[in-house]
């Protein structure tokens, strides 16, 4: 028996990362064989060409010229104001809805993620998410003594599962009164899945039918990582429109982040921007996460903030940033072009890839996969249900070729 002096809750934590874990295989693999023989596929950064960590060079140049004591200040607990205003306005671009909003600093998206559980779901609930999602979000639920359920993601067509999410819906609603779904849309991790806005409406359908039931609050987590790499501007960001009018007991949060976006990963600068019909729920929006902000990590990053306020109040600077990040997004698509085109030649079924960072090959021993896959000097993550190959960081020439192998080590295991 090991001695344990965790209080009971917190037996037991233990974070295995299985993306860290992997990255860790091909760190081995290059140095016992060289970069050149070793595709790592599981990084959820963009790297070059070259496979050098990108940062925006615009992003760089303004952070850099930002005066010191911009950097190391204090800042206001709910985020610089001009932080806060221009994360709105880059959040929705022409697609404000008519609707209250207010917006609070957070440590990235995965702050949105703590305080939105923290603060819109009782102790024990259960939260929804799609059976496909990005791993921190049980980790998230559980350390905060809540629980994850799934519905199925894709239906038969390999379309949104409506019919799945609106059962799960219906059947979590019936055990508790506050319901969080998190929705990773556009450019969902693992999949590179979008909701189309007919989706959409079909979600919120299903989130207004729930919500006639007054005792009932519904919130929908809208994590938007991904959503500058996810298409032109105003497409992509259309569906937050829909989120005008909707009944007072239902809160839309959109978790926005300048990880990838603004290539500022460990910066750790978010934001959780609210959306409601109801300006008290916005009120108790901006109150109770700046207090749960206040007991979790105080103020957050102030040069980050800076720099974001920084590029949105300079036209010809956001204009260049939004050029350079173009050209790294028209990066992956190329990438990912490949690899689609030639998993169809190898008959390598892939999950619907709309654009993003990752795209996932369904298996039923993703562990044996990937290893089999070492053999060839590729690494990818497995998850629970399948493959995750990260084009974010995989050079064209290194992704050519690559569908036909995963496809081989698929028969064989
Ligand atoms: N959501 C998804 C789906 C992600 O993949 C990530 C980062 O990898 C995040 C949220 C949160 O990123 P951050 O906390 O760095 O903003």
């Amino acid at each position: 028996m090991t001695v344990s002096i965790a209080a009971t809750h917190a037996r037991g934590k233990f974070a295995t990362d299985k993306i860290f874990g992997a990255a860790a295989a091909a760190n081995k693999d290059v140095a016992q064989y060289g970069k050149a023989m070793v595709v790592n596929a599981t990084i959820g950064a963009i790297l070059d060409d070259n496979e050098a960590l990108v940062c925006l060079p615009t992003v760089e140049k303004v952070y850099r010229s930002l005066p010191i004591t911009e950097v190391i200040n204090y800042a206001p607990i709910a985020g610089l104001p001009e932080f806060l205003d221009a994360a709105t306005a880059l959040a929705f671009a022409d697609n404000r809805p008519d609707a209250y909003t207010e917006a609070v600093a957070t440590s990235g998206g995965s702050g949105v993620l703590h305080h939105t559980i923290a603060n819109y779901t009782e102790l024990g609930d259960t939260l929804l998410t799609s059976d496909w999602y990005w791993g921190p979000y049980k980790v998230l639920c559980e350390d905060a003594l809540r629980k994850l359920d799934t519905y199925t993601l894709f239906d038969e067509n390999q379309n949104f599962n409506i019919k799945s999410f609106e059962s799960k819906v219906t059947e979590l609603l019936a055990k508790q009164n506050n319901l969080v779904t998190i929705i990773n849309t556009p450019a969902h991790n693992p999949t590179g899945y979008s909701l189309a806005d007919n989706e959409w409406d079909g979600v919120l359908e299903v989130a207004k039918a729930a919500a006639k039931d007054q005792s009932k609050r519904l919130v929908l987590l809208v994590d938007i990582a991904y959503l500058d790499y996810a298409g032109e501007k105003n497409e992509c960001r259309a569906f937050m429109k829909k989120f005008s009018n909707l009944p007072d007991n239902i809160l839309v949060i959109l978790a926005f982040s300048m990880s990838k976006g603004y290539t500022m990963y460990g910066q750790r600068t978010g934001a959780m921007i609210g959306i409601s019909q109801s300006k008290d729920v916005i009120k108790e929006f901006a109150d109770i996460n700046q207090f749960t902000s206040r007991a979790t990590w105080s103020n957050i990053n102030r040069g980050c903030m800076r720099l974001l306020s920084t590029i949105y109040n300079d036209k010809a600077i956001l204009a260049q940033v939004e050029k350079e990040r173009s050209e790294y997004y028209a990066m992956i698509r190329e990438r990912s072009e490949i690899f689609v085109r030639e998993a169809k030649a190898a008959n390598l079924h892939m999950l619907p890839y709309i654009a993003g960072f990752f795209l996932t090959i369904p298996s039923n021993n993703p562990e044996a996969v990937c290893d089999k896959l070492h053999e060839d000097h590729i690494f990818a993550v497995p998850l629970a249900k399948g493959v995750r190959v990260a084009v974010c960081a995989v050079p064209s020439a290194k992704i050519t070729g690559m569908a036909a192998k995963m496809a081989q080590a698929m028969a064989v295991v």
